[in-house]
């Protein structure tokens, strides 16, 4: 399994917001500008799944622009797009505030199928096994996702943004490898903060975190206790 981590910050600073490319195939989450930054690393023609965790803009704002490129792509099979309920909703509102005003649901089923979940689904989809887990983030719907690919061992678990919750337990307990929203220094409601990343990192020291959704402040503070990713880092498990 290859994980390319596009970004791994958020909104309010340089580097790009937290988004990857798994395996060629997938992109888990478009933040604003991540059209941009994936360029170096992206092939339209592979792609055949999205998955949103989340509505905020530094995960979903560029899903248009992610769909303006694969409507353009020669390779015309469907891209499954997977997400929280109301997806589909809030796609066309997107489109439509960005002055498409003639844009309909018939352009998006065309090529695209979307998956709307409610969290705790599980899918098998082609050549790998993904379960939705609902997480706390202070929004009507966040999730984080479990994969299993068949020919890789591992469980690698994505939290999205999370608190310390039960959705975040499940994931951290059920993955080998976890990549996980580290945004905070305080304690708070919408991501889990240093101390409670290295109190996981103590409790499950088999597992392997990479801490990702970072602050300046926090790169440039934790990084020799935390596992930072660079932005644009391979990584294969
Ligand atoms: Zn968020
Ligand atoms: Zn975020």
């Amino acid at each position: 399994m290859k994980v390319r981590v596009v970004g791994n910050s958020c909104t309010w600073f340089a580097k790009p917001n937290t988004n990857f490319i798994i395996n060629d195939e997938i992109i888990l989450d478009t933040p604003q500008s991540s059209t941009k930054f994936m360029l170096p690393y992206i092939d339209y023609e592979k792609i055949k799944y999205i998955f949103i965790t989340h509505f905020h803009s530094d995960h979903f704002a560029d899903l248009h622009l992610v769909f303006d490129w694969i409507k353009c792509r020669k390779n015309k099979e469907k891209v499954v797009v997977i997400g929280p309920k109301t997806l589909l909703k809030r796609l066309v509102i997107l489109y439509r505030v960005l002055e498409h005003p003639k844009f309909n649901k018939k352009d998006v089923v065309k090529f695209f199928d979307i998956v709307e979940l409610k969290g705790g689904e599980e899918l098998a989809l082609d050549g790998f096994k993904v379960k939705a887990v609902k997480v706390e983030h202070n929004v009507s719907i966040s999730f984080g996702y479990i994969f299993k690919f068949d020919d890789c061992e591992k469980y690698v678990g994505f939290s999205g943004d999370s608190n310390m919750c039960d959705g975040l337990t499940e994931i951290i307990e059920k993955s080998d490898v976890i990549f996980m929203d580290t945004a905070s220094v305080e304690k708070n409601k919408n991501h889990l903060s240093v101390n409670e990343a290295l109190d996981l990192k103590k409790k499950y020291k088999k597992k392997k975190f990479y801490n990702v959704h970072q602050t300046d402040f926090i790169t440039k503070n934790y990084s020799k206790k935390l596992n930072i990713p660079e932005c644009g880092q391979l990584i294969e498990f």
